[in-house]
């Protein structure tokens, strides 16, 4: 196990470890596990449950990091990219926006 794990260490991670079946399955069929794991989360969110939160919050990044390796996307670069410099709407940090649901 590698230390100071960081995104795009582990976005590799996953794809030394599952490329080869990744690739073979497809990015739509991929989706639908992505998708499987996000209900998962959703449960352990219901139930309060924190050993299934933890299990599914890994699962839902383990899937988004196979679906970036699917299309070329390196994580680390796009989140840092949008994200780091402040609100991608406002700009401020933290954000400043008005909630647009309630
Ligand atoms: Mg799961
Ligand atoms: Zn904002």
């Amino acid at each position: 196990m590698e230390s100071n794990l960081g995104v795009r260490e582990f976005q590799r991670l996953i794809k030394e470890e599952f490329f080869h079946k990744d690739s073979t399955r497809g990015l739509a069929k991929t989706f639908i596990w992505f998708a499987e794991e996000v209900g998962e989360l959703a449960r352990a969110i219901r139930h309060d449950d924190r050993g299934h939160l933890e299990e599914e919050f890994a699962d839902v990044f383990a899937w988004l990091c196979t679906m970036a390796n699917l299309t070329g996307i390196d994580l680390e670069e796009v989140v840092r990219k949008k994200y780091a410099a402040g609100c991608p709407r406002c700009g401020n940090k933290p954000c400043t926006c008005k909630e647009a649901f309630k």
